[in-house]
């Protein structure tokens, strides 16, 4: 298919626009012309690039592109190096960030939610409580009652890796809050929610403290092994919604 029948559709699905981002959403890097295959993944590492012309692909879909706000622009070392391999292969890099984690059907967030059996609890309209900077935290309660440790152990079995957790393992884990990645420092918002427990991808060093001190625990559950699952489900439904080969690469991070 075209490029640009396939952006439009990303773009209209996605709503870029509504958003205030870090970095450019849809189209980063222009490739070829025709799309018949795209690989997908977590971020547009060189070891990503490389499946991508292994796979003989014509487009790369990430949640974490390129071209960061603060980032130095200049064309160089690694940069240069994934760069010169993207336009050699004649590879369209396509991202989307923000808009990833939010969306309420391929999102980060409510993907996430699904693989932990967490049940987001909805407004009136249907629409999911969200709350924190930019709206991106959400609100809901596991799917049967557990304790802190219990939903823990759950966790680490769903994502394949044995979270940091500030808590008590044997509290009540009834109202969760959570934000795929690096929404460490959204938790205080969800404190101020009044949850049991709050959920995101990375952990510094004031969380500790804060979930002390607040007797709200904290799970730090891998940025990567949070952000897995958004890419992953856009990717299916644009190889079912169109004539098109999509295989998403899991390239192992253990942040
Ligand atoms: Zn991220």
């Amino acid at each position: 298919m075209e490029r640009s029948e396939l952006l439009s559709w990303l773009n209209s699905t996605l709503e870029p626009a509504r958003f205030a981002d870090y970095c450019p959403n849809g189209l980063q890097v222009e490739g070829a012309n025709q799309i018949t295959k795209i690989v997908t993944g977590v971020t547009a590492s060189q070891a990503l690039i490389a499946k991508a012309v292994q796979a003989k692909a014509q487009a790369i879909l990430v949640h974490h592109g390129w071209f960061w706000r603060g980032e130095d622009p200049t064309v160089r070392g690694t940069r240069r190096q994934r760069l010169a391999n993207v336009l050699t292969h004649d590879l369209n890099l396509i991202a989307y960030h923000l808009p990833l984690d939010a969306h309420p059907q391929y999102g980060n967030n409510v993907q996430l939610a699904k693989v932990l059996g967490l049940i987001a609890h909805l407004d009136e309209k249907g629409q999911p409580v969200t709350g924190g900077a930019k709206d991106l935290v959400w609100f809901g309660s596991p799917n049967e009652p557990l304790s802190l440790g219990q939903f823990v152990a759950r966790t680490a079995q769903a994502l394949g890796r044995e979270p940091v957790v500030i808590g008590d393992p044997n509290a009540p884990c009834r109202r969760v809050a959570w934000c795929t990645g690096g929404a460490q420092g959204m938790f205080e918002a969800a404190i101020d929610a009044g949850v049991d427990l709050y959920i995101t991808g990375e952990i510094s060093e004031p969380q500790a403290h804060l979930a002390r001190e607040s007797g709200v625990a904290f799970m730090s559950a891998g940025h990567h092994a949070t952000e897995r699952y958004g890419v992953k489900a856009l990717g299916q439904a644009i190889a079912e919604r169109f004539d098109l080969e999509v295989s998403f690469f899991d390239i192992d991070n253990p942040a």
